[in-house]
């Protein structure tokens, strides 16, 4: 397997720039928070188990949060390429994941992250809306539907996620701020960890982390992007 890292704080557009990188990388995109909700959703016991956590805005406990990623890898395949958003967000994850891919025989590729100052990570997050149907993310400023509302992709209605609400916002800011060092050290100690401005649009985001790629499964940079 090959494994690809975005780090980054909420609203840094990891989401966004993962998707388009799995998509110029042929890799799939594995998303603990969308996994943890959509648990949460269909009420599996993992999603029961970790309710409080979500709900409270605090980390689900980095035991179960390895299992549930761990699990997802092994269903990808030893020749599955992945982009991981959201995980490892602690320095226990990042150990345990360094375990598995040493385990299994796999390699890390690269781990991003997204340097965004917390001021716009405030905004990005206040601005922020998401489909209820397909989960593609808006910002009501920087990329706001086309139909005030209303999902561009599938019709879904766009709703505000509940940890974005406002009084959510510092807290996961600060959650990042204290686990985030931690695990940016331990890419960087590797040689493994390339820095990124999020504040550009996706798709020059996107051409940059795929630009960074070991080589042969990069794709040229667009030209037109920005
Ligand atoms: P964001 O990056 O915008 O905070 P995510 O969708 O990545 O949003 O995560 C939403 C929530 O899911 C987090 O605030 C946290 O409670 C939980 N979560 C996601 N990934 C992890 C993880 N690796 N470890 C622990 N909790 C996690
Ligand atoms: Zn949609």
């Amino acid at each position: 397997m090959e494994a690809i890292v975005l780090l980054g704080g909420p609203g840094s557009g990891k989401g966004t720039a993962a998707e388009l990188l799995a998509a110029a990388a042929s890799a799939s995109h594995l998303s603990t928070g969308t996994l943890f909700r959509d648990a949460m959703a269909r009420q599996t016991p993992l999603g029961r188990r970790i309710r409080p956590y979500m709900s409270g805005d605090r980390l689900v406990p980095d035991e179960w949060a390895t299992e549930a990623l761990l699990d997802r890898l092994e269903q990808a395949g030893p020749y599955a390429r992945v982009v991981l958003d959201g995980f490892p967000r602690t320095l226990p994850q990042a150990h345990a994941l360094e375990s598995h891919l040493v385990r299994t025989g796999s390699r890390l590729l690269r781990a991003f992250l997204l340097e965004m100052a917390d001021d716009q990570l405030r905004e990005r997050l206040r601005g922020r809306r998401v489909c209820a149907d397909c989960g593609h993310g808006f910002h009501l400023a920087l990329c706001p539907p086309a139909r005030k509302g209303i999902c561009d992709r599938c019709g879904g209605r766009l709703v505000r996620r509940h940890d974005d609400r406002d009084s959510a916002i510092p807290l996961r800011i600060q959650v990042y701020r204290d686990h985030a060092p931690l695990v940016i050290d331990f890419y960087e100690c590797r040689d493994a960890l390339k820095r990124i401005r999020a504040d550009q649009s996706p798709s020059a985001v996107a051409d940059e982390l795929a630009a960074a790629l070991p080589g042969a499964i990069a794709h040229q940079p667009q030209q037109d992007a920005g």
